[in-house]
């Protein structure tokens, strides 16, 4: 037994913060999606937690920040606070390359509420089939590789508010 499983989520957002969560994540990735309720984000995620469903709620509530400070990679979950940090690229990335990165890292918070494990062992290997995905490290994408285009990415999704 892990000394770790239990710890609480201690995530704090800043007051001016509007907190997002894994939820609103799914539903904005489903709504380009045909038949999402069917088929979607929502429904793979729905059909992995039917293997665990004791972290479903916990799955559910997975706090998420668009984080611009993250350089070389396209997301992270962060296990101390149980947060997601996704880079702003991944917005002007295809939605392919959203979808993939969101469901990598959700399998990491799924593998430490599961086991009380990050890593990409086993247990990583068996949220990421449950959820119907192909177990791989991901492959670079452009939109989240430099400085020069994050600032840009920024100034789109402020426009657009993204
Ligand atoms: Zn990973």
């Amino acid at each position: 037994m892990h000394a770790r499983f239990n710890r609480s989520c201690n995530y704090a957002a800043a007051p001016e913060e509007k907190p997002l969560f894994a939820r609103d994540i799914v539903r904005e990735l489903d709504a380009e999606t045909p038949n999402a309720k069917e088929r979607g984000v929502e429904f793979q995620i729905n059909r992995a937690l039917t293997y665990h469903p004791n972290i479903t709620r916990k799955t559910w509530e997975t706090r998420i920040v668009w984080d611009p400070a993250l350089k070389s990679v396209a997301g992270q979950f962060r296990t101390k606070i149980c947060l997601i940090r996704l880079h702003p690229g991944l917005k002007l990335a295809h939605r392919f390359h959203y979808t993939e990165t969101f469901l990598h890292e959700l399998a990491h918070a799924m593998q430490w509420y599961a086991y009380g494990k990050c890593d990409h062992g086993q247990t990583w290997y068996e949220m990421m089939h449950i959820l119907a995905m192909k177990p791989e490290r991901l492959h670079n994408i452009p939109e989240c590789k430099d400085k020069v285009e994050i600032i840009k990415v920024m100034k789109v999704a402020d426009e657009f508010k993204l």
